[in-house]
């Protein structure tokens, strides 16, 4: 990756400082100003931020910081330890029930990677928690989305309920459930219709399907490359339907990852899974601090 890590610009800012050693107030300006560069470069939100700056300033000032052999070292560790606190500190797993079916609706605009998202989150469910899950195609606006998740459903190994493009989706996921509950599965995945931009009759449609299904699990698929707009986009799913998790996608390309940062901390809703290739093993877990070092480069 060709960005110059917060390490690197730190230590560079502090040897720039006169009176070595130690760090005062002033200087400690001149190294915030790198962390300001730094994220911004990362592309974390400009407001996020500012209230992240002040955040930093203040634990620091509160701390030895000033005294300690190694300034630079002190603040990225303050930076990274407050960049896991905004990440969620822990990992979020799905929301599994007790006993019964657990249910999951995959929101998302189109191209984001949902279909792909709940081809590889079957198979993780498969693999590590020994589920039997069922997907249910309720894409019904493009005709290939459907064959596209019944083509992943063979690879993973799970069986996909399809009633086809002529059946309003809701009443494919009434079906699909009923379907499920006989066949066994102890969870289903409900693959629902993304548009190139967020519309009324998108989220309507979105609405009763969560009406209907009652999912455990509502995951957002954003895409990491998506820069600013992340935030809209999410904000929109979230004022609609209260998303419970997010799946960020695509962090497998050149992206620092601040539009995770962004996101987690607008809409407060957990980061569970993150994509990192188009192949169905390609997703992990999301670890704050892993990601967090990802931002600081
Ligand atoms: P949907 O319209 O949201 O259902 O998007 P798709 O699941 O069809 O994915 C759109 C494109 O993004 C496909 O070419 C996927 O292979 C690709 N894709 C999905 N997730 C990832 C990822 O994590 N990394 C990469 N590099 N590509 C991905």
């Amino acid at each position: 990756m060709a960005f110059e890590s917060l390490t690197e610009r730190l230590n560079k800012a502090f040897k720039n400082i006169s009176g070595q050693g130690k760090l005062t107030e002033k200087n400690m300006d001149d190294m915030l100003r790198e962390v300001r560069l730094a994220l911004l470069e990362a592309d974390v939100n400009y407001k996020i931020v500012k209230d992240f700056l002040v955040n930093v300033k203040d634990k620091a000032v509160g701390q030895e910081v000033y005294t300690s052999l190694n300034p630079s070292q002190m603040v990225v560790k303050i930076v990274h330890d407050e960049l896991v606190a905004l990440l969620g500190e822990k990992e979020a797993p799905l929301n599994f029930k007790e006993s019964g079916m657990t249910v999951v609706m995959m929101v998302g605009l189109q191209g984001t990677g949902k279909t792909t998202s709940v081809g590889k989150i079957t198979s993780l469910l498969k693999r590590k928690y020994n589920k039997h899950p069922m997907l249910i195609a309720a894409d019904v606006i493009r005709p290939a989305a459907i064959e596209q998740l019944q083509t992943l459903g063979k690879e993973v190994g799970a069986e996909v309920f399809s009633l086809g493009i002529e059946t309003p989706a809701v009443e494919t996921v009434r079906q699909g459930l009923a379907r499920a509950k006989e066949s066994g599965a102890d969870i289903v995945l409900i693959d629902t219709a993304g548009r190139l931009h967020i519309d009324d009759e998108l989220m309507e449609e979105l609405a009763q399907i969560k009406e209907i299904a009652k999912p455990d699990d509502i995951l957002l698929t954003v895409d990491a490359m998506t820069g600013q707009d992340i935030i809209n986009v999410a904000q929109a799913f979230h004022e609609k339907l209260n998303v419970t998790g997010l799946v960020v996608t695509k962090l497998d390309g050149d992206s620092r990852g601040g539009g995770v940062l962004s996101v987690r901390s607008i809409t407060q809703v957990p980061v569970k899974f993150i994509g990192l290739g188009e192949k169905m093993e390609d997703l992990d877990v999301f670890y704050p601090d892993r990601m967090a070092d990802r931002i600081l480069g």
